[in-house]
């Protein structure tokens, strides 16, 4: 018995530092320009070692990150990047059993995040196809089982949230604000949300229609990461990096004003 299962992901990666994501099934190969490995020697190794294609070609095997796995997943729509996710995680606090509003879903690789992280999501996305994009891309990394806690509704946000007692409501999707006017009744007290844009224009509409007497400690900021290309003396930033994503919106759900 080796370290691997069939159905599992592994990642591959080769000297160049190139990866590749397999999901592990009985009599199948992988196959690159380098020759071919039967996903039956990958499941005797152990995770960690090195794996000889046909030609002879090492390839590191390990387990993929949450992150190798967002950053392949087959994308139907644009994908939230795994720096901004990091933060949305946190400044959505989000916890087992946390009950989520998250539209649009696109791709799923927030609501991977997310389900990972606990949360309970009731997605609203306005593209069928999406949906069942998202919901293909949450199997691969967790199985069917994931399902119990994610349900996606095909549907406009703009024109209503039905059901009550959300906890946290996180939207990506073009005009956030138009969600505002539903988020009271929807909300419950203390909640937090959080838009994500790509425009600094959306940000300031997001909040201009966060109301300061309901939406308390309103915060709007960027995630910039820069790697460092660190080789005996030659230490420098490296000479490309992702400049911009997008920008991060998030408040919390208060009563209003007394006075
Ligand atoms: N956060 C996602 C990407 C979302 S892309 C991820 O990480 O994968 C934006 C999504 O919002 C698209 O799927 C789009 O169809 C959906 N959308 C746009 N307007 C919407 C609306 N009014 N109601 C529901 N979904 C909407």
């Amino acid at each position: 018995m080796g370290s691997f299962n069939f159905g599992e992901l592994v990642l591959l990666i080769d000297s160049k530092d190139r990866r590749y994501l397999l999901s592990l099934k009985e009599g199948d190969e992988f196959h690159t320009h380098s020759g071919y490995i039967r996903h039956s020697a990958i499941v005797e190794m152990e995770e960690g070692s090195h794996i000889k294609a046909s030609s002879g070609k090492p390839y590191l095997v390990v387990r993929p990150t949450m992150s190798d796995v967002i950053l392949k997943m087959p994308r139907s729509a644009q994908i939230i990047y795994p720096k901004d996710i990091g933060h949305i995680l946190l400044v959505a606090d989000i916890y087992p059993g946390v009950k989520v509003l998250e539209s649009g879903v696109g791709s799923g690789a927030l609501s991977t995040a997310m389900l990972r992280a606990g949360a309970n999501i009731t997605g609203y996305e306005l593209r069928e196809d999406f949906a069942t994009r998202a919901n293909k891309n949450v199997c691969t990394f967790f199985g069917e089982d994931s399902l119990n806690n994610y349900t996606i509704h095909i549907r406009d946000v703009y024109e209503g949230i039905d059901e009550d007692g959300y906890d946290r409501v996180v939207l990506d999707l073009p005009e956030p604000w138009k969600v505002v006017p539903h988020l009271s009744k929807a909300m419950e007290l203390g909640g937090i949300v959080v838009a994500y844009t790509p425009s600094i224009t959306q940000a300031m509409k997001m909040r201009d229609a966060l109301n300061p007497d309901n939406f308390v400690m309103q915060d709007t900021f960027e995630v910039s990461v820069r790697s460092w290309h660190i080789e005996g003396k030659a230490v420098r930033p490296e000479h490309r990096m992702v400049a911009h994503t997008g920008f991060i919106t998030h408040a919390r759900f208060v009563k209003g004003n007394l006075n």
